[in-house]
C-alpha cells in the first residue's frame, strides 16, 4: 500500500479523495494555487504545496509544478480527481517515469478513450454496441452526405477530441450538412487544436445513461451498475441517481455484463464509465471516461462501496475487494450539483459564502469544500457541492431529498438550490419521466 499520496485537485474532489486517504491510514500532501490558501483541502491535509498562480494552466494543470512537489514530499502515488490531469495520458506517463503510481489507468488507454473516434472503434471491437455513423474521420462534404443518407437524418458531428460538451453540430436535412460541418471542424480545431470530426445518427429522446466500471489491471472486470444523467443543460449534467429509472433489473445486468467483460478484455486497471445514449430499449455507446466521475457518488449509495479505497486499492496492485457477485444494489439514489450559479441563467456567482448550512440525517450525504467565510475564487469550476440522498426506493429519496433541500442555507451567492427545489416537485421527475431534452425545454419555458 501507498505511505503518501498526492491529491492534483481542488474543491469537493480533493477533500474526497483526502477522506478515503485517511480511513486508509495514507500519509495526504495536496497542491494548491495561491487563489486556494484558504481552501479546505489545503487546512485538512497533512503536507501542502503551493505551486503556482491562481489560472489553472499555471497551476493545477502544471506537470513540472506537480511532480516537483511529489519529489519534494516524497509521494510514492498521484490522485488526479475528475478534471484538470485526470484523462492526461503525459501526465501518466510522465509519473509513470518517475516511479509514482498514477492512480488511473495506463497512460495508452487514457489515450485510446481520449480520442472519440478511437474510442467508438475500440468499444466495437470490444462487442459494446455504438452509434450507427461514419468508420473515422470525415473531412470531405461528399464522404458526409453519403453517411448521412445511409444512417438518416438528423445527424449530428462531433470531434474527436471533443469534451464537456464542446464542438458538436446537429444537422437536420442535407442542406444544414456543409454548414454543419464546416463549423463543427473549425470549433473544434479552435477549442481542442485537432480539427478531426465524425458523423453519427441524432437521437432524439434517448436518456444518458452511464455504467460504472473496474478493472484490475489483471484481466478481471466489474461493474457497479449505471447512472441516468439525462437530466442536462447544454451537455453537462445536473442530476444524477442510481439506478436508472428506466431500466429493469434484467437490462442493468445484460449491459453492464458486457461492459465488465468488455474491460476485462481491454486489461483496463481502476475505475472507468461507459457512456450510452439508451432509447427505444436499446444502447449506443458514446463515450468512456478514464476517471473517476463527479456522480460516482449515487453508485457508492447504492452498492455501500467506498469507489475511491477501490481504485487506490488497484493502483497500489492490492486488487479488487470485491467480486461480481459481492456487488448488490441497495435501493435509489440521487446527486444534485450545487453550483455557484444564477438558478435560472446559470452565470457564475463568485463571492464570500456568509452563511453555509448542510442538511443531515438518514440517508443524507453532502460532499463539498466550502465553508461560512469562505470566499470562492472566480477561476475556476462553479460546483461548490453535491448533495446525495438515499432511500430504499425512489419514492422514499424523493421525499429524502425535498427535505435535505429545504433545510440546506447558503447564503452570501446565488447557487442552482432553487432550481432542485422546483424540480422536486415536478411530476415529470416525480415519475422519472425525462429524456437529456427534458431540463431545456423546461427552462425555456420558465416555469
Ligand atoms: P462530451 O465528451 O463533450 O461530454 P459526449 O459524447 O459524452 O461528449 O456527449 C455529450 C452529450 O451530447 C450527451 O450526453 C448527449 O446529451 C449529447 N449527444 C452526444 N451524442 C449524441 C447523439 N448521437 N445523439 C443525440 N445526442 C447526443
Amino acid at each position: 500500500m501507498f505511505q503518501k499520496i498526492l491529491i492534483a485537485n481542488r474543491g469537493e474532489i480533493a477533500l474526497r479523495v483526502l477522506r478515503a486517504c485517511k480511513e486508509l491510514g495514507i500519509q495526504t500532501v495536496v497542491v494548491h494555487s495561491t487563489a486556494d490558501s484558504d481552501a479546505m483541502h489545503v487546512r485538512l491535509a497533512d503536507e501542502s504545496v503551493c505551486i503556482g498562480p491562481p489560472p489553472s494552466r499555471e497551476s493545477y494543470l502544471n506537470i513540472h509544478q506537480i511532480v516537483a512537489a511529489c519529489e519534494i514530499t516524497g509521494a510514492d502515488a498521484v490522485h488526479p480527481g475528475y478534471g484538470f490531469l485526470s484523462e492526461n495520458a503525459k501526465f501518466a506517463d510522465i509519473l509513470a517515469a518517475h516511479n509514482i503510481t498514477f492512480i488511473g489507468p495506463s497512460g495508452d488507454h487514457i489515450r485510446i478513450m481520449g480520442d472519440k473516434i478511437e474510442a467508438k472503434r475500440t468499444a466495437k471491437r470490444l462487442g459494446i454496441p455504438v452509434v450507427p455513423g461514419s468508420d473515422g474521420a470525415i473531412s470531405e462534404e461528399k464522404e458526409a452526405k453519403r453517411v448521412a443518407a445511409e444512417i438518416g437524418y438528423p445527424v449530428i458531428i462531433k470531434a474527436s477530441a471533443g469534451g464537456g460538451g464542446r464542438g458538436m453540430k446537429v444537422a437536420h436535412t442535407e442542406a444544414d450538412l456543409e454548414v454543419a460541418l464546416q463549423t463543427a471542424k473549425s470549433e473544434a480545431g479552435a477549442a481542442f487544436g485537432d480539427d478531426a470530426v465524425y458523423i453519427e445518427k441524432y437521437l432524439e429522446k434517448p436518456r444518458h445513461i452511464e455504467v460504472q466500471v473496474f478493472g484490475d489491471g489483471a484481466g478481471r472486470g466489474v461493474h457497479f451498475g449505471e447512472r441516468d444523467c439525462s437530466l442536462q443543460r447544454r451537455h453537462q449534467k445536473v442530476w444524477e441517481e442510481a439506478n436508472s429509472p428506466a431500466l429493469n433489473a434484467e437490462e442493468r445486468s445484460r449491459i453492464g455484463g458486457i461492459c465488465a467483460r468488455a474491460i476485462a478484455d481491454l486489461g483496463y486497471s481502476g475505475a472507468g464509465t461507459i457512456e450510452f445514449l439508451y432509447e427505444n430499449g436499446e444502447f449506443y455507446f458514446i463515450e468512456m471516461n478514464t476517471r473517476l466521475q463527479v456522480e460516482h457518488p449515487v453508485t457508492e449509495a447504492i452498492t455501500g462501496i467506498d469507489l475511491v479505497h477501490e481504485q487506490i486499492r488497484v493502483a497500489s496492485g492490492g486488487g479488487l475487494s470485491v467480486r461480481q457477485e459481492d456487488i448488490k444494489f441497495n435501493g435509489h439514489a440521487i446527486e444534485c450539483r450545487i453550483n455557484a450559479e444564477d438558478p435560472r441563467t446559470f452565470t457564475p456567482s463568485p463571492g464570500t459564502i456568509t452563511h453555509f448550512h448542510t442538511p443531515g440525517g438518514l440517508g443524507i450525504r453532502v460532499d463539498s469544500g466550502v465553508y461560512s467565510g469562505y470566499k470562492i475564487p472566480p477561476y475556476y469550476d462553479s460546483l461548490i457541492g453535491k448533495l446525495i440522498v438515499h432511500g430504499r426506493n425512489r419514492v422514499e429519496c424523493m421525499m429524502r431529498l425535498r427535505r435535505a433541500l429545504d433545510e440546506f442555507v447558503v447564503d452570501g451567492i446565488k447557487t442552482t438550490l432553487p432550481l432542485f427545489r422546483d424540480l422536486v416537485g415536478n411530476p415529470d421527475i416525480a415519475n422519472g419521466d425525462y429524456d437529456i431534452h427534458w431540463l431545456e425545454k423546461y427552462l425555456a419555458k420558465g416555469e
